[in-house]
């Protein structure tokens, strides 16, 4: 299905890296504006009629769902206004169409820093990312354009910031309640009070005393809030007490007329609460319906006056439930309904605090005289599930998480109450900021400056995108299955590669069906939309370079998957005199079932691990050599085999595979530098040489064959062992087309004996 798909041209980190400089450079050499203040030694290039730099103030939240702010006008709107947040809107523009690139925390502030797609900056998920601060991001361009920038709250990128004149940060996801603060001098400082008021105070701190009058700023305001687990602060416990909130229509969803893939989440309101952590119970769970992996951390943090505090508020309504579960009153449908009123209320009561911190901001521009000057925007990392779809959290691609709030004031510029329908993503906001600031936008960025719609109060010229890319690469937490896809204006389509079949396709009508609960890939009226939908989504696959081949990615959300890596790890730990490694999928893995007296016999001798895993592609292959045990491992020879799945499950273009095969090689040779590679020829696959797959193998083969240089790696064709003379491959050697049995172990052994001497073993 991807045949059709041109060469892709890959960027790696460490390209990017030593591009930088240059990049920078000509990034900011670029703007005959700025090149032209960086000579003057003057900050005041006239970018927008008479005006100045404008400072920035950008404040940004933590899962804060459009359905939240009651601009937005959803079913929230009356039950829980958002006035400070509001004021913006009103006083500038509203984003209706703005949406995220990867839908969770980390992934989302590395692509909003880059102005770049997940598999471009490096940080894909938030298993194991760590952000490689190394390379070009917005605040080090807005830097070199004159501007002091700093950043106060959630950061969530692992390394320390880079590119801020000032810092103060949360450590990881931060506390709600008397949190830690990073220093930027290093080690990091206990705050007493809440989370959001803090980060509020430490910011007009920075306005009022730290910062350099006789510059622009560039201030990111960085909330925790209202990530998961809401605490709100003490003055809003008893906000919406004694009220039911509005569900959402899709609370009870039932997924049907979808994927599979639904069902197999764990983020449901249902099944997926915790009593201590989501529900803020104390002690054991009482009833089954409750999980019970954590317990309220955020309370074990408060001081006793804010326990006391906490238990008067929720002492009561806690006892009356367990009261009510004791007494059988509680079926299962009133305790969804009980478990989201507890969830939506917190969830509020903390955007309450954003909506004040906000509030306090503005007060603040307004006191001071900087608010005519300065550009006020308000976002949040991504959307989150309110109760759609009987869900909590985010990573999906369904409307509510895609979606991200944009709100933003520029006095004299935006009409104030403008309403914008374009189609905008957080890639967009690095090249925004540089256009700001007076900078041509950076060329390798993927996203699009915003600044010619702000001066068009939203209308998007008839040039501005037409769909939206979007990738998430899946994580253990949660479950969701990994899905890319398009959306335009009107519809949607995700693709599933984990899927099988019609399971992995997804196509929703947005006006039809704007809650997604039917997917039409399946219908003969949509044959159409579907086709110029997949096309669409080839074509920005192109646009944006992706490769899924080369994107390093795991499969932890598979129990035995992940219980064969941690497995294999401390085999690599307790094995320093490992002499031999395979790397590989199912047909490496077999040397463990069918193949096995053919390893005891002959590979035993040299401690040789087995990192074969099943139904693994090369991305999955690329994620496990990244992030294995090999420190210290030094063996003489690693054996690799991979491809035939990339084939298999997804038909990939040869050139695509082949580049997931080079870039094992690249990151084996650079875990293991002083280990030869042989590198083999996929084997052959279906009964003869005329089965579609064999061939797309076979085009892999000859590219792969290139990448051996003869000194670190080697490349063995030892097809021939399997076949007989017309190319056709025995049942009594594959009885399945693909995996050897003994005897093809054997004759896979005997091909490569001499080789693995002549490699020194
Ligand atoms: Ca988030």
């Amino acid at each position: 299905m991807l045949k059709s798909k041109p060469v892709i041209a890959l960027y790696t980190n460490r390209q990017q890296g030593s591009k930088m400089s240059n990049l920078s450079r000509r990034a900011f050499m670029g703007s005959g504006a700025a090149a032209a203040m960086l000579l003057s030694g003057c900050r005041t290039g006239k970018m927008f009629g008479t005006r100045k730099q404008p400072n920035i103030l950008f404040i940004f939240s933590d899962d804060h769902a459009q359905a939240a702010i009651s601009a937005y006008g959803k079913h929230l709107k009356d039950a829980a206004p958002t006035p400070h947040l509001d004021r913006i809107a009103k006083e500038g523009a509203i984003f209706e169409r703005s949406y995220c690139a990867n839908s969770i925390c980390g992934p989302s502030r590395a692509c909003i820093l880059t102005g770049k797609h997940s598999h471009i900056n490096g940080y894909i998920d938030n298993e194991r990312c760590r952000f490689n601060g190394d390379q070009p991001t917005f605040p080090k361009y807005l830097q070199q354009a004159g501007y002091q920038t700093a950043i106060i709250g959630k950061w969530h990128l692992v390394s320390d910031p880079q590119g801020f004149d000032y810092w103060e940060v949360l450590p990881g996801q931060g506390s709600y309640y008397n949190p830690d603060f990073l220093q930027q001098g290093g080690g990091k400082k206990r705050y007493q009070g809440y989370c959001t008021d803090l980060v509020t105070d430490f910011s007009l701190e920075w306005l009022k005393n730290r910062r350099d009058p006789n510059k622009p700023f560039m201030l990111m305001c960085q909330h925790k809030a209202p990530h998961r687990n809401w605490l709100p602060p003490e003055r809003y416990y008893d906000l919406f007490k004694g009220v039911d909130l509005p569900e959402p229509a899709t609370l009870f969803d039932d997924y049907s007329n979808r994927s599979q893939a639904l069902k197999e989440q764990e983020m449901s309101i249902e099944k997926d609460f915790h009593w201590g952590h989501d529900m803020l119970l104390h002690g054991k769970p009482t009833d089954p319906r409750f999980l019970d992996r954590y317990g309220n951390g955020e309370y074990d943090r408060m001081t006793d006056e804010q326990k006391k505090c906490f238990d008067a508020a929720y002492g009561p309504e806690n006892e009356s439930l367990k009261k009510a579960l004791a007494e059988g009153r509680m079926d299962d449908k009133a305790l969804t309904r009980w478990k989201y009123q507890r969830y939506i209320k917190n969830y509020l009561r903390c955007i309450r605090a954003v909506d004040d911190s906000v509030g306090r901001l503005l007060d603040y521009l307004d006191e001071s005289g900087l608010a005519e000057d300065t550009i006020v925007i308000y976002s949040s990392d991504q959307g989150f599930y309110l109760g759609e779809h009987g869900w909590y959290d985010k990573r999906w691609m369904f409307e509510e998480s895609f979606a991200m709030p944009f709100l933003i004031r520029w006095k004299d510029v935006i009409k104030p109450g403008s309403r914008s329908q374009a189609l905008i993503q957080n890639i967009d906001y690095a090249p925004t900021f540089m256009e700001l600031a007076g900078l041509q936008p950076a060329s390798d960025m993927q996203g699009r400056s915003l600044v010619p719609l702000f001066k068009r109060d939203g209308v998007a010229p008839s040039t501005w995108r037409k769909s939206i890319y979007y990738a998430y690469y899946g994580e253990r937490t949660h479950h969701v299955a990994r899905h890319d896809g398009v959306a335009t204006s009107r519809y949607k389509l995700f693709f599933m590669p984990d899927m099988r079949g019609n399971e992995r396709w997804q196509l929703f009508d947005l006006l039809e069906d704007p809650q997604e609960m039917r997917s039409v890939h399946m219908d003969t009226a949509y044959a159409q939309v579907f086709a110029d939908l997949k096309s669409e989504y080839y074509r920005l696959r192109r646009e944006y370079n992706v490769n899924s081949s080369i994107i390093p990615c795991s499969r932890t959300v598979q129990d035995w998957w992940l219980e064969r890596f941690t497995q294999k790890n401390q085999e690599c730990r307790k094995t320093p005199g490992c002499q031999l490694l395979f790397l590989g999928d199912s047909i490496t893995h077999g040397f463990d079932r069918g193949g096995k007296e053919v390893w005891d016999k002959n590979f035993a001798r040299y401690k040789a691990v087995n990192l074969g895993f099943s139904g693994d592609r090369t991305e999955h292959l690329l994620w496990r050599i990244k992030y294995s045990s090999f420190d210290k491992m030094r063996p003489k020879v690693a054996v690799m085999m991979i491809g035939t799945n990339n084939t298999g499950h997804l038909q990939c273009p040869a050139n695509e595979s082949a580049l997931g095969v080079k870039a094992c090689i690249d990151e084996l040779r650079n875990r293991l530098p002083e280990t030869k590679i042989l590198l083999l020829a996929i084997f052959p696959r279906g009964a003869d040489k005329n089965d579609p797959l064999r061939k797309l193998n076979d085009r892999i083969n000859s590219i792969i064959k290139g990448y051996a240089d003869g000194v670190n790696v080697h490349y063995m064709d030892i097809n021939h062992v399997f076949l007989n003379d017309e190319g056709v491959l025995p049942k009594e050697i594959m009885p399945d087309l693909l995996h050897p049995v003994k005897t093809g172990y054997e004759r896979w052994t005997a091909a490569i004996t001499p080789r693995l001497k002549e490699l020194g073993l």
